[in-house]
């Protein structure tokens, strides 16, 4: 799940990157609508949170912008407004979400969750299965059968990612825009090392479910 942030409040802004980082979200931080826009853009986000009143363009009007150019990301916005007509607005102009500052941090992760499981190709699930593999979403446990496997954050977000795609070959790309921030680096081998660890992992309890590579092209979780 890889989220991209535009807040302003850079202690609001940390506050929550850090928060959605120790729960194992991938997050991109911006400060102002502009940037937020080449952002959204030019990666690939699950979902976006966007703050309303931003320098150079509103989280509202980038959101609307958003809409226009047919993207159909999850969109939840925070803000200090907590009018109805306001939340109309700002719904009318293709937000999934709002949450009104200030907030819990609970309730915030609660509403990502819900926003991340609402795409169509995602099941309406917080328990993932694919043969003898299953994720709990909620508690962020991986058992093979009944026995628990411990992943890194990053171990379980590649997992979930391979688990949502299950049967499909998913690309190195698309695993990077999903489960690594802005700063990764393409040309690195990271994602192979991680692809290993899981793999090591996996085997080790003797898994029917294998991450097959599929030669230059990616990887694919087999679910048969
Ligand atoms: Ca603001």
């Amino acid at each position: 799940m890889r989220i991209l942030i535009v807040e302003d409040e850079k202690k609001m802004a940390s506050f929550l990157e850090r928060g959605l980082k120790e729960e194992g979200y991938t997050v991109d931080i911006v400060y102002d609508g502009e940037t937020g826009w080449e952002c959204a853009m030019t990666n690939e986000y699950d979902l976006l949170i966007l703050d309303w009143m931003l320098p150079k363009m509103s989280g509202v009007e980038l959101c609307g912008k958003l809409r226009n150019e047919g993207k159909t990301v999850s969109v939840l916005i925070l803000t200090a407004k907590d009018s109805v007509e306001d939340k109309i607005m700002g719904l009318d102009q293709g937000a999934d979400d709002y949450l009104t500052k200030p907030f819990s941090f609970e309730e915030l992760l609660a509403r990502v969750r819900a926003l991340s499981r609402r795409p169509a190709h995602l099941q309406d699930k917080t328990v993932l299965q694919n043969l003898d593999l299953k994720m709990d979403l909620i508690k962020r446990m991986v058992f093979v059968g009944e026995e628990e496997i411990s992943l890194s954050q990053k171990e379980f977000a590649l997992l979930e990612f391979l688990m949502r795609h299950a049967g499909e070959v998913v690309s190195r790309t698309a695993i990077a825009e999903h489960v690594w921030d802005l700063h990764f680096d393409p040309m690195s081998n990271t994602i192979d090392v991680y692809i290993n660890f899981l793999r090591k992992k996996i085997a080790e309890k003797n898994a029917k479910s294998k991450i097959e590579t599929v030669r230059g092209t990616g990887y694919r979780l087999a679910n048969q």
